[in-house]
């Protein structure tokens, strides 16, 4: 049996990254960008004042009185120097006139309609954004292989940027097989269950970004699990779930094999999620997973949805991993580690955990309740209280102590 972690390294030396495409600014959100973009200007692209005020010379200033003699809104620019002495309205934003390096704040004066006179201490150069102050021309503001989040996207605009190159959106084909499987939709029938593996995975493919491909149910026989393997691999990859284990009517590795992949087959120590087949065919990654509803989503979480961001250009392919405390004893009598669905909440400044029960890797339940997977290792038994690693699933999902 091979660990997790050499599963997953083996898959990803496979993975390559994909083609890049340009996409209108906004939707290059949560894609990776494969370019350095370099600021083609200063931002701000001159001194500007950062109060509604009034802009004036500190050094040609005597006493705390000045004449007003001008107005400049934002979006215009001043065409003479504020004479010595004088100082001209301004408003936050606008260009500081030449000569002046100096707002005081509306708020801060006394106005009769002609001078203003300062009621607080004024210092050289306050409420004065420097030029270049945020971004300087020439530097690489958004390094190649940055993710963008709203951030950079309104970086990448302000730097005048409006079709930058991100990489493209994975596609992946999901397939399910076995003969007792009916779409939903259809009322279930004796022997029949209905397929929800391509459906937990489609939503997997775009949590992690990916555009899902459904291929429906392949029957248990080797021609149609071909065929439907075939049209998978014009995606950019392909996951497939059932028929992996050595059942007579398992059929996946073979299809496999016929169509001219070489199949390495794991036998990945841990529970659930241990069946596990992966294959490169026609330069296409090639998964096979476990059946069973939870097996199947685990396995995704471990093995495929790494594999989805790599190819998207991301370098952070896993999910975060913390130490939480055990809310209740908790062990594993097994010889596998064994990720338990947990239910992780902040309290104290702490993570807690506790199970979310019955882990049968049937039971879609356990994975409804639950927001991450309790690493735990074969053979401990662990007090209330106890720190255990977890790997957080769903940050969002009832984590916080208000939900308590
Ligand atoms: P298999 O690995 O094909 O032997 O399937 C193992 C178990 O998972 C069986 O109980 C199947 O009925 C169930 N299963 C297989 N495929 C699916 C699916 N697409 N949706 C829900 N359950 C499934
Ligand atoms: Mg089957």
């Amino acid at each position: 049996m091979v660990t997790i972690e050499e599963a997953q390294r083996t898959i990803l030396e496979y993975i390559t990254p994909l083609e890049t495409e340009k996409v209108s600014v906004f939707q290059g959100l949560n894609r990776v960008t494969p370019e350095d973009h370099i600021a083609p200007w200063d931002i701000p692209a001159a001194d500007n004042s950062a109060m509604d005020g009034y802009a004036f010379s500190h050094a040609a200033q005597s006493g705390d009185r000045l004449r007003v003699t001008g107005f400049l809104p934002a979006g215009e620019v001043a065409l003479a120097p504020v004479p010595a002495g004088e100082a001209i309205k301004i408003m936050t934003g606008a260009p500081l006139p030449a000569d002046c390096d100096t707002v005081v704040p509306i708020e801060d004066v006394l106005n009769d309609g002609e001078w203003i006179q300062f009621t607080a201490k004024v210092k050289a150069g306050q409420h004065v954004r420097k030029r270049g102050e945020d971004i300087q021309r020439g530097n690489v503001v958004i390094p190649a292989g940055s993710l963008l989040r709203p951030q950079e996207i309104g970086m990448l605009s302000a730097m005048g940027m409006t079709t930058p190159a991100v990489y493209r959106r994975a596609r992946v084909a999901i397939l399910a097989t076995g003969d007792e499987l009916l779409e939903p939709g259809s009322a279930p029938s004796p022997g029949k269950i209905i397929n929800s593996n391509s459906y937990s995975m489609a939503a997997q493919v775009l949590d992690a970004g990916g555009d899902p491909v459904l291929l429906g149910i392949a029957p248990d026989t080797l021609e149609a699990t071909c065929d439907k393997i075939s049209a998978g691999l014009n995606a950019d990859m392909l996951v497939i779930t059932g028929g992996v284990s050595v059942g007579d009517r398992d059929f996946v590795k073979e299809a496999i094999e016929t169509l001219g992949g070489s199949v390495t087959f794991w036998k990945v120590n841990v529970k659930p999620g241990k069946p596990l087949a992966f294959a490169m065919l026609q330069g296409k990654p090639v998964f096979a997973l476990a059946g069973n509803p939870v097996g199947a989503m685990v396995a995704f979480e471990l093995f495929v949805r790494p594999s989805i961001l790599k190819s998207m250009g991301r370098r952070r392919l896993f999910r975060p991993m913390v130490k939480a405390a055990l809310e209740e004893p908790t062990a594993n009598q097994g010889g596998r580690p064994h990720l338990v669905r947990g239910i992780v909440s902040v309290r104290d400044d702490r993570y807690h955990v506790s199970t979310t029960g019955n882990q049968s890797s049937g039971r879609l339940s356990s994975m409804i309740q639950g927001n991450g997977l309790i690493m735990l290792a074969p053979e401990v038994s662990h007090a209330a209280g106890d720190e255990v690693d977890v790997l957080l699933l769903d940050r969002e999902f009832e984590m916080g102590e208000a939900m308590q």
